[in-house]
């Protein structure tokens, strides 16, 4: 997760964590601690509203609890472990693999011995009996090296496939680690590390680089009517509207409860905001419905806000463009695309107080 508060800011998030931790006899560990730091800030309305649902619900929070939070908002854990149980299956398959080619070197080295004390033993042998005992030896010898070499062949062998199936797994792990679970899109982490490469990118090529801001109108409202799961299937139906609209080359990711952030190399502030103009058509064009009951829940529709990065500035300020913009759209009426060329240049760039999730 990246942080863009100011330290004045920060440090008020931090003294808040703190003390909520302290309310709800929470250790303050540093796992711990990012939870509720998180919470303070209210930048991710998932995890508040889980923590909120846990307090709603008189539950403590205890090292299960707790756990399960980091698990679901930062993967530490799932990751974590993850990763560590499949970095522990390379290492045990690699100390097999040096195990096999160790007993490989014993069986040829000591075939060699055999070879050697034949040659010797041939300088003062009795040329007829001696010789085939001798033979007879090195036949025994050479069969028992072949079948050691065939053994060892098939352990190479489940080796290679044991190998091929973790990293496998391991590029899976990274997979599920930046998709978003409800949505099947980029995650929040996903879209953090597509704008630090796309802004650079930009820089370096001097090209252009569009991010669109979105967020869903009224949802609290169509939750309250129609029920969460409702409600989880308009996020699904927003997240594929946006992928069957967007090119390739753009990033579509859900940033956080019901907001989305597109990230639009070579495009400027006017394309990005055609582009936002055509997602909230298609996604206003569609009738949600209930498949179970087949009951028409109406339309939903989206505010977007619209900024182009201005080479070398951070990527704070660049997202913060973008969020001023939706929420010029939000007090206009939603439903609707703003640029941050259509704002009054004083809003622009100036420190604004933390929007509330
Ligand atoms: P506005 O037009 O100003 O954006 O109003 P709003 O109601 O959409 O905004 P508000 O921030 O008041 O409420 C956001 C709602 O989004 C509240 C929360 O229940 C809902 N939400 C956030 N994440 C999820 C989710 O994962 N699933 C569901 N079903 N709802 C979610
Ligand atoms: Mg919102
Ligand atoms: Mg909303």
């Amino acid at each position: 997760m990246e942080y863009f508060e100011k330290i004045e800011q920060a440090a008020l998030f931090a003294r808040s964590a703190l003390s909520l931790m302290e309310a709800h006899r929470v250790p303050p560990h540093p796992g711990n601690f990012a939870v509720w730091y998180v919470y303070a800030s209210g930048s991710f309305p998932d995890l508040k509203r889980a923590v909120d649902e846990t307090i709603a619900a008189k539950k403590p929070f205890d090292d299960a609890a707790m756990a399960e939070l980091r698990r679901r908002f930062f993967g530490f854990h799932a990751e974590g472990e993850a990763l560590t149980h499949a970095t522990q299956r390379i290492e045990s398959a690699l100390a097999q693999v040096i195990e096999y080619l160790g007993a490989a070197s014993r069986g040829a080295s000591s075939y060699g011995d055999t070879l050697q004390t034949f040659t010797d033993k041939m300088a003062g042998a009795d040329p007829i009996v001696d010789i085939r005992d001798m033979l007879r030896s090195v036949l025994n010898e050479t069969r028992s090296v072949t079948e050691t070499n065939r053994l060892l062949e098939i352990r190479l062998d489940s080796s290679s496939q044991e190998i091929r199936l973790l990293r496998e797994n391991l590029d899976e792990v990274k997979r599920e680690a930046l998709t978003d679970a409800l949505t099947g899109i980029a995650n929040r982490k996903l879209f953090d590390l597509v704008l630090r490469e796309s802004t650079a990118q930009a820089m370096e090529k001097g090209e252009r680089l569009g991010l669109i801001m979105l967020d869903i109108d009224f949802f609290k409202m169509f939750n309250d009517t129609y029920g969460h799961l409702m409600g989880d299937q308009v996020l699904k139906l927003v997240a594929r509207a946006l992928t069957d609209t967007l090119r390739p080359d753009d990033t579509a990711a859900r940033y956080g409860g019901e907001e989305f952030a597109i990230v639009l190399p070579k495009s400027t502030v006017a394309e990005a905001a055609r582009t936002a103009e055509i997602l909230l058509a298609n996604v206003a064009g569609k009738q949600v419905t209930n498949k179970r009951t087949g009951e028409h829940l109406g339309r939903i529709t989206l505010s977007a806000g619209i900024a182009e990065y201005r080479l070398g500035e951070p990527l704070g300020q660049f997202i913060q463009r973008a969020d001023e913009a939706l929420y010029a759209a939000k007090r206009q009426g939603r439903n609707r695309v703003v640029s941050e060329r259509d704002l009054d240049g004083s809003t622009i760039g100036i420190k604004s107080e933390p929007r509330k999730p």
